[in-house]
């Protein structure tokens, strides 16, 4: 279990030559960004990062997360609990231009002054992550298909069952 908090800072070209590991926590509400998209968030998210050097001399951070956010559901707004995580392979460059040269199997994370800006690359791993749109399951959601489709009127109704042999005559009626 990870109990350690990961710095929002680390010299990655240090890790890297010694290709070392790290493992830690990182506040989702220091996520300003992730905020922004899918409202406050409370915990940790969960990171784990290993930096080396590979065959060819890129200094690269494999990486991967984990995270239990609460995403507004798309019909009712209301939160719902979800488990994100991710797998990444970061290649370090110190420019844009340098940014170019790199295989398609690696994303960029730009190092300045020998830093890197952790927080801000988790977070856009984590954004990255997220799922398209997500819903509640009928049951638990506050807005119901029918209010959807039909407006307030549907609220009274019953949802009428289809029995088995109706289904199966118009399966048979298809071409
Ligand atoms: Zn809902």
């Amino acid at each position: 279990m990870l109990t350690s908090r990961l710095p929002h800072r680390v010299e990655p070209y240090r890790l890297a030559a010694r290709s070392e590991s790290l493992a830690g926590l990182m506040a989702l509400e220091d996520f300003e960004r992730l905020a922004e998209q899918v409202g406050r968030q409370a915990g940790d998210c969960r990171v784990w990062l290993g930096f080396g050097v590979d065959a060819q001399g890129r200094r690269e951070i494999r990486g991967r997360l984990e995270a239990e956010l609460q995403l507004p559901c798309r019909r009712c707004l209301e939160p719902l609990a979800q488990h994100v995580e991710s797998e990444f392979l970061l290649g370090m460059v110190t420019s844009d231009a340098l940014a170019a040269e790199l295989p398609s199997t690696h994303e960029p994370v730009l190092v300045e002054n020998e830093q890197l800006n952790l927080l801000a690359v988790v977070e856009d791993e984590l954004i990255l992550s997220l799922p398209q749109v997500v819903y509640h399951d009928e049951a638990q959601c506050g807005v119901s298909r029918d209010q959807l489709s039909s407006g307030e009127e549907a609220e009274s109704t019953e949802p009428t069952r289809v029995s088995p042999f109706e289904v199966l005559r118009r399966l048979k009626g298809k071409p």
